[in-house]
């Protein structure tokens, strides 16, 4: 276990230190990785998730994975027994996330519906901050292929993958 430990991104170690209500030390249970543009959402994410739920909330709230798809952050949890699902539906014109209640999802709990806003406002966000940076950047699709970075790490991106 020390050995993956110490694999942990610094962004994400630095995120796990500064909110140990909602991480209790721990990182996600499975492997997470950002990159360094979109850590003071997630910053803001964790603090706001925190205020919500209080100290004894946050203890029934698990941290499942943190990464980027489609251009997008995702934001992956476990809120007592319930789990969100989540749909990407993809076409050649664009993309969509989509996410459903899981089957034991306690959709008349305010807190649960709360939490849910936050995380899906903050993946929306994500969408119009470079991901590299954290300047204003907008969603791209390059051949099916979606990213969300400001013009100059667009080109370097660019330059790096030719
Ligand atoms: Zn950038």
């Amino acid at each position: 276990m020390a050995d993956s430990y110490n694999q942990i991104d610094p962004g994400l170690q630095r995120l796990i230190d500064a909110h140990p209500l909602l991480f209790r030390g721990q990182a996600p249970a499975i492997s997470s990785y950002v990159s360094a543009g979109w850590y003071s959402l997630l910053d803001k994410l964790c603090t706001d998730i925190e205020a919500v739920l209080g100290p004894q909330g946050c203890v029934d709230l698990e941290v499942r994975q943190i990464k980027e798809k489609l251009g997008s952050l995702r934001f992956y949890y476990r809120q007592g027994a319930s789990t969100d699902l989540h749909f990407d539906l993809v076409s050649p014109t664009g993309r969509q996330h989509l996410v459903g209640r899981g089957s034991k999802a306690t959709d008349d709990d305010l807190v649960v519906k709360r939490v849910r806003e936050l995380v899906n406002a903050a993946c929306a966000t994500s969408e119009t901050v470079c991901e590299e940076c954290g300047a204003a950047a907008e969603l791209r699709n390059t051949g099916g292929w979606y990213t969300t970075l400001c013009h100059q790490h667009l080109a370097e991106r660019k330059r790096t993958s030719k």
